[in-house]
C-alpha cells in the first residue's frame, strides 16, 4: 500500500505501531456513483464504507470514526449541506469532500466556507477521485502532525514551568538564605531566608544592583569577586561573617560562580548558612573542656602538693603525716566523685538512643532516692519528712535516671542544710505534671546566683558552703534528666531561710505529648 493511503493513528501512544489504513466513507444515494467510488478506493488499500442517504450517513458517522467523507449534495432524506455540517460538529478533524453535479456547482463551493475541503464533480474519473482523496487525506495527515507538535511543546512548556515553580518551592522552603546575581552584578533571585538573615525590612527589587542589599562590604567584594574568579567549573569560597558589631548573629557564607557549559561566567550564588548555634556549642564545648582540666588540676595538684612534703622528709610528724593523707583521700574521693559525674554527663547527652522508658511508681522512686541518702541525712543530723498521698501516679521514665535526680536533689538539701536542720518532700498532680517539691531549712541561695545554679561546674562559695564538698555537676545532671523526661525543675530561695527545689514531670498520658 503507498504510504500516502495511510494515516497514522492520532494517539502519541500509538505512533509507533503499524500504519492504519485511511478510513473513507461513501454518502450517496446513487448506487452506481457509491460502488464506483467503493471499489476504486478499495482498490488502493482504503477501509471503505458506504451509506446510501444523508441520515444513514450521519448514523455511520456517529458509530465509527473516518478520516473522509464523500458527501453527495443531493440527497432525498438530507442533503448535502445538512450532513457536512453535522458532521462538522460532530468531527471537526475529518476531511469532507463534496460530490456534485453541474447544476450544484454553485452550491458546491459555498459548502467550502462551511468547511467542505474540496469538491469533485459528477462524472468524475477514478483519478480525478483518488486525486482529491489523496489530497484530502494529505492535509488531514498535516494537519494531526501539526496539532500534535503544537500539543508536545504546550506539554513541555507545562513541565518546564512546573519544574521552575517546583524549584522556587524548595528554594524558598530553604532554611539558608540563598541570594543570586547576574554578570552585571544585578539581583536575580533570592529567598525569604535570606531577608530574615540580614534583617532586610523591603523585599529587594530584582534588577538592581546586589550592593546595597548586603550589609557586609566585606560579603559584597566576596560575591563580587567571584564574578571574575579563575576558570575553574567549581570555583567556590566559604567564609565567616558576623552580621552585627557584636557578633550575635554568625553566618558561613559560600559563594560560588555560576558558568555555562563553554566555562563562561553567567553570575554567581551566595548561599548564608546561619552558624550562631554551632559557634555557640563549640565556644561552650571549649568552656567545658577548660573548667574540668581545671577541676580535675585542683584536687591532683593538692594530692601531690602533699605527697611531695611526705615524700621529701620536709614533714616528719606522724600525726602530721596521717592528716595529710586523710586530706588526700579526701581530695582522691572528690576526685572520683567528679569523674563519676562527669561520666554521667556525657551519658547523659548520649543517652537519647538507649534511655529505658517505663512505667514506675513515684513513690518506690522516692523510697529509693531516700534510702540512699540517708546515711548522709544520720551524719548531719538532718530529718527528713516525706508525706506522700495514697494515690500517686505513675511516671513514664527510666528508673536509673529517676532516681539520681531525687538523690541529687535530696543530696543538696542535706549538704546546704544546718545541723539539725529539716528537709521535706511533698507531691501534687497538677495536670498535665505531676509536681515534686523538695525543701530545706538551708543556708538559701542569692537571688542573683539563681539563673546559673544549673550550669556545669558553677558552686558557690560562700563561708557556710565552703567546706562542702562538690563538683558542681549535681544540678546540670538534674537538668539534663528532668529535660529529657519532657519536665522542667524550678527553685525559689530565701538566703538564710532555706530553698526549695520542684520537679515537674509530664504525667503518662501527657509523655508523647509533651516531649
Ligand atoms: P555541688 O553540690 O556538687 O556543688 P550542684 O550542681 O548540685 O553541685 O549545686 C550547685 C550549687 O548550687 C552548689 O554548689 C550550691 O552552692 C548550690 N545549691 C544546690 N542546692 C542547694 C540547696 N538545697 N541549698 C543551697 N544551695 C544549694
Amino acid at each position: 500500500m503507498p504510504e500516502a493511503l495511510k494515516v497514522r493513528s492520532r494517539d502519541p501512544q500509538e505512533s509507533l505501531a503499524e500504519p492504519v489504513p485511511a478510513s473513507i466513507l461513501v454518502v450517496d444515494d446513487e448506487p452506481a456513483v457509491r460502488e464506483g467510488c467503493r471499489r476504486v478506493l478499495c482498490r488502493k488499500g482504503y477501509r471503505v464504507e458506504t451509506a446510501a442517504g444523508g441520515k444513514e450517513g450521519l448514523a455511520k458517522a456517529r458509530q465509527d470514526h473516518f478520516d473522509l467523507i464523500l458527501i453527495d449534495i443531493k440527497m432525498p432524506d438530507m442533503d448535502g449541506v445538512e450532513l457536512l455540517q453535522a458532521v462538522r460538529n460532530l468531527s471537526p478533524d475529518t476531511v469532507c469532500i463534496i460530490i456534485t453535479g453541474y447544476a450544484t456547482l454553485e452550491l458546491a463551493v459555498r459548502t467550502t466556507k462551511l468547511g467542505a475541503y474540496d469538491f469533485v464533480t459528477k462524472p468524475f474519473t477514478p483519478n480525478e477521485l483518488l486525486g482529491v482523496v489523496e489530497r484530502g487525506l494529505e492535509v488531514r495527515r498535516l494537519t494531526l502532525e501539526a496539532r500534535s507538535l503544537a500539543e508536545e511543546r504546550d506539554r513541555r512548556l507545562l513541565e518546564i514551568a512546573t519544574e521552575k515553580s517546583r524549584l522556587r518551592t524548595i528554594i524558598n522552603c530553604l532554611a539558608d538564605g540563598v541570594l543570586v546575581i547576574n554578570r552585571e552584578r544585578q539581583l536575580v533571585l533570592y529567598n525569604p531566608a535570606i531577608l530574615t538573615l540580614l534583617s532586610l525590612k523591603e523585599a529587594p527589587r530584582l534588577g538592581q544592583p546586589f550592593e546595597q542589599y548586603l550589609p557586609n562590604p566585606e560579603m559584597a567584594t566576596l560575591l563580587a569577586e567571584s564574578l571574575s574568579s579563575p576558570d575553574s567549573q567549581y570555583s567556590r569560597v566559604a567564609r565567616e561573617f558576623s552580621l552585627d558589631p557584636e557578633g550575635k548573629t554568625v553566618v558561613m557564607a559560600n559563594v560560588a560562580a555560576v558558568r555555562d557549559e563553554n566555562g563562561q561566567i553567567l553570575g554567581a550564588v551566595l548561599v548564608l548558612r546561619d552558624i550562631t548555634q554551632l559557634k555557640e556549642l563549640d565556644r561552650m564545648k571549649a568552656q567545658f573542656i577548660a573548667m574540668v582540666a581545671h577541676e580535675l588540676r585542683a584536687p591532683l595538684a593538692a594530692i601531690k602538693g602533699y605527697l611531695d612534703l611526705i615524700l621529701g622528709d620536709t614533714v616528719r610528724d606522724p600525726a602530721q603525716i596521717r592528716h595529710m593523707l586523710e586530706r588526700c583521700n579526701q581530695r582522691g574521693e572528690a576526685l572520683l566523685a567528679l569523674i563519676q559525674d562527669l561520666l554521667e554527663v556525657s551519658r547523659l547527652e548520649a543517652a537519647r538512643t538507649f534511655r529505658r522508658i517505663e512505667q514506675l511508681p513515684l513513690a518506690d522512686i522516692l523510697q529509693s532516692a531516700l534510702e540512699l541518702v540517708s546515711p548522709q541525712a544520720r551524719t548531719r543530723k538532718v530529718s527528713i519528712t516525706c508525706e506522700l498521698p495514697a494515690e500517686l501516679p505513675l511516671l513514664q521514665a527510666d528508673r536509673e535516671e529517676m532516681i539520681r535526680l531525687f538523690t541529687n536533689l535530696l543530696s543538696n538539701a542535706i549538704k546546704y542544710n544546718r545541723e539539725e536542720g529539716k528537709v521535706w518532700v511533698e507531691t501534687k498532680v497538677e495536670e498535665p505534671y505531676v509536681r515534686i517539691d523538695i525543701s530545706d531549712t538551708g543556708v538559701g541561695i542569692p537571688r542573683e546566683a539563681l539563673p546559673k545554679l544549673f550550669r556545669e561546674f558553677f558552686r558557690l562559695r560562700t563561708p557556710e558552703t565552703k567546706y562542702v564538698t562538690g563538683t558542681g555537676l549535681g544540678l546540670s545532671i538534674v537538668k539534663k534528666i528532668v529535660d529529657a523526661h519532657g519536665g522542667r525543675v524550678e527553685v525559689i530561695s530565701e538566703l538564710g531561710e532555706g530553698s526549695t527545689f520542684t520537679v515537674y514531670l509530664p504525667l503518662p498520658e501527657q509523655v508523647g505529648k509533651s516531649t
